[in-house]
């Protein structure tokens, strides 16, 4: 009987024909070429934290989990080569055993690097690019089960964000930075005056963002800095606290009892919102960087022009306000440098991201429907792991370089070996170029 597999928000699922376990680059590409032969398509998956259909396969679903090592760490230059199946928390861990450490990384570090890149995976930061800004070169398997060494021009471009739909990467070649120490600080404020001052607070730190829960009139702004103080300083009790009760046993607690009596919802946003006290954590950036996610959610994030922010985040306050609509989790704003990776969210501009949740169980659509044409009329794009109801037609025109990723993605995979319902949708299928 086929293995069903399920995503960690436990919304999609799918059952593969088969899934593939390779632990060597040679079994990955053997897998594509079986699954060629059979006219089987094919997806690489990672942690199966993308919470759209994007990994969903019934053809080949191929799990690079047991690659999983740093093949080798070169302090000097901070470039680092590393197997794509290693997850951001082991790799973070690893790096700081050779004095390195990533520069910028999101708020969980479960995801598998390869999986996580493949989407475009950012933290804040206005001076640091998402994930995929740092790779220098890597290894792919194409869709005819051959390997490619990539280490510039179109082609890593548009592999350095490419959704499982160029091939298999095996190998990343990433740029790190000597090893860190962040303080972070969680400080929470009015929502007004936080919106007031935003430009100056990205400006001010290494690593600014913040939440909002409808119904609130409270951001709880987190600001994180390099510090020359030593790791594990000071916050301890507080940061347990607010980490693991507030964040993941009150949240829960709040949200279930949001679901099961809706109309409470916006006082307890308000009360949650005030129970948020003042914290400090110094730490190893790796370790600052990643926080744990008990309670599950589904969500949307929309990347926008970094000067629409103010904008995005008052439209949507508004919309869940005037509609009511039964909204237990917040808003998060943040921020990142542009890029040049083809279909990179952020590419070719400084970009504000604006992510809204829903508890699982929960009805989201209408919800997310609503965000999504203010997103829309801000110039917004989806993050590629996260829910959107957007397809080719509609996303071809925000992304300048579309063509040369479809042209590079037509190169590698000729026969559409990766294609699956996610990237039927949101690329069209292969396309090969028009001769003369
Ligand atoms: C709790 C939670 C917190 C999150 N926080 C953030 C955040 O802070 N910032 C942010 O930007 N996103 C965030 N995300 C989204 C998440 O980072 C992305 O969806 C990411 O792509 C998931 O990585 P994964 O390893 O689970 O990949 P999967 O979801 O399993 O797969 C994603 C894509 O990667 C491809 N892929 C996987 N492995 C390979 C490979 N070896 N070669 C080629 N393609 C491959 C798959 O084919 C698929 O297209 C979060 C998600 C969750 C559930």
């Amino acid at each position: 009987m086929a293995e069903r597999w399920t995503n960690w928000a436990r919304q999609q699922v799918c059952a593969p024909a088969v899934i593939e376990r390779p632990s060597s680059e040679e079994q990955v590409a053997a897998a594509v070429r079986r699954a060629a032969k059979e006219g089987l398509p094919v997806r690489a998956v990672g942690s199966g934290h993308s919470f759209t259909d994007i990994a969903c396969t019934d053809g080949a679903m191929v799990d690079v989990s047991a690659m999983d090592r740093v093949l080798e760490a070169d302090s000097s230059t901070g470039l680092v080569r590393v197997q794509a199946g290693i997850s951001i928390n082991a790799l973070g861990e690893a790096l700081e055993g050779h004095g390195l450490a990533l520069e910028n990384q999101g708020d969980v570090d479960t995801q598998a690097l390869a999986g996580a890149l493949a989407t475009a995976t950012h933290g804040t930061g206005l001076a640091f690019g998402n994930l995929s800004s740092r790779v220098e070169s890597l290894r792919l398997v194409d869709g005819r089960g051959e390997v490619h060494e990539i280490d510039g021009g179109d082609e890593l471009l548009a592999a350095r964000v490419g959704l499982g739909a160029l091939g298999i990467v095996t190998e990343l070649t990433l740029r790190t930075v000597p090893l860190f120490t962040l303080r972070r600080s969680d400080v929470p404020r009015p929502l007004g005056e936080t919106l007031d001052t935003m430009d100056g607070l990205v400006a001010g730190s290494d690593h600014w963002e913040f939440l909002v829960f409808p119904y609130s009139d409270v951001a709880l702004t987190r600001t994180s800095s390099r510090s020359d103080e030593a790791p594990n300083a000071v916050g301890e009790r507080k940061l347990w606290l607010q980490e693991h009760l507030l964040e993941n046993a009150v949240m829960g607690a709040f949200a279930r009892t949001g679901r099961a009596l809706p109309r409470l919802i916006p006082r307890l946003n308000a009360t949650l919102s005030k129970l948020v006290s003042p914290s400090t954590k110094v730490d190893r950036s790796w370790r600052v960087f990643a926080t744990r996610r008990a309670v599950r959610f589904t969500e949307m994030e929309y990347a926008i022009p970094r000067d629409c922010a103010r904008e995005a985040v008052e439209a949507v306050m508004d919309l869940v306000e005037r509609r009511r609509l039964p909204v237990t989790f917040p808003i998060e704003v943040r921020f990142t440098a542009g890029d040049d990776a083809f279909l990179s969210t952020a590419h070719g501009r400084q970009t504000c991201y604006v992510a809204i949740h829903q508890y699982l169980g929960m009805e989201y659509e209408s919800y997310f429907r609503a965000v999504e044409r203010i997103m829309d009329g801000l110039g917004g794009r989806p993050h590629w792991g996260k829910r959107h109801y957007q397809s080719a037609d509609t996303l071809a025109g925000r992304y300048p370089e579309w063509d040369r990723f479809a042209a590079v993605r037509a190169q590698l995979d000729p026969e559409g070996r990766f294609e699956n319902d996610y990237t039927q949708r949101v690329l069209g299928p292969v396309r090969q170029p028009v001769a003369g």
